[in-house]
């Protein structure tokens, strides 16, 4: 666990705390923000809310991830055309035929990541993610890890993950673009790895660049096809595999663009 999430400086400079649910309306009336954008507001932390709930009647135990999923606006990281449906348990398109992952399986792959035996032990260090995206689950782990590289090989994407992050000036999120297929060795070594995109391989760069205690997390296709979510653990006696339930994660592609 690391610092909370401060609060909206670059847009609401007056707000100190982001507090879900509590931080929106009365200094909002006070600035003389129009009432709808308040009552926009309100909503968002209400609905937000209630996916909090859902994911943990779906199985999240773990305290810290449900906060994470509870603080983190994931309406700021799509369009706003989609805001009102920003806390349903879908993935939503954010450019380039690539999707923010739905909430759920971010809660997941979280909570997996908090599970390594050296995170159990040291708590979680080091993370990289490959895949940014638009930046929503770097701004979660952002919130359970000590620091987050997170890699993306869409410029576009890169760019907008930055703009998406920018007001919430997150000092431990280390956003890089490149392809995340080869990792990042200069953060390495890693507490854990987690991939938000499949590929048919593990890259074996992931698998140097963990440490030993530290788990990587990542969909996988079988030669059927079939997508599944896959945890590696590194031991010191060498990897151990789990393969999970099946999932949908956008394709791993190599180079950039
Ligand atoms: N983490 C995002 C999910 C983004 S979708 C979220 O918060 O919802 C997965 C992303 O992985 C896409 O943006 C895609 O461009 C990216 N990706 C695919 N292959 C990659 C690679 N080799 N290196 C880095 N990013 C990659």
């Amino acid at each position: 666990m690391t610092q909370r999430r401060p609060g909206f400086p670059a847009r609401l400079p007056s707000f100190s705390e982001s507090t879900p649910g509590s931080a929106f309306a009365p200094r909002r009336a006070v600035l003389g923000t129009p009432a709808v954008s308040m009552g926009a507001a309100m909503d968002f932390a209400g609905v937000r809310a209630r996916m909090v709930k859902r994911l943990a009647t779906g199985g999240v135990t773990a305290a810290a991830v449900l906060q994470a999923m509870g603080t983190t606006e994931r309406h700021r990281f799509v369009d706003t055309a989609l805001g009102n449906q920003a806390y349903e348990d879908t993935s939503l398109p954010i450019g380039l035929g690539q999707t923010i992952s739905k909430p759920s399986i971010v809660a997941r792959m979280a909570e997996l990541l908090l599970g390594a035996e050296g995170v159990r032990a040291g708590g979680l260090g080091r993370v990289l993610e490959v895949g940014t995206g638009c930046g929503y689950q770097a701004a979660v782990l952002s919130l359970l890890a000590r620091e987050v590289y997170s890699i993306e090989r869409l410029r576009g994407l890169h760019e907008k993950a930055r703009t998406n992050l920018r007001y919430l000036r997150l000092t431990n999120v280390h956003l890089l673009f490149g392809d995340g297929m080869l990792g990042y060795a200069k953060g390495a070594p890693y507490a854990a790895i987690v991939a938000a995109a499949g590929g048919t391989s593990l890259p074996l760069e992931w698998c140097e660049q963990l440490a030993v205690g530290g788990r990587l997390v990542a969909p996988i296709s079988g030669a059927d096809g079939q997508q599944m979510l896959l945890v590696v653990d590194k031991t010191p006696h060498g990897l151990k595999q789990n393969v999970l339930e099946a999932v949908h994660f956008v394709p791993l592609k190599s180079g950039v663009a």
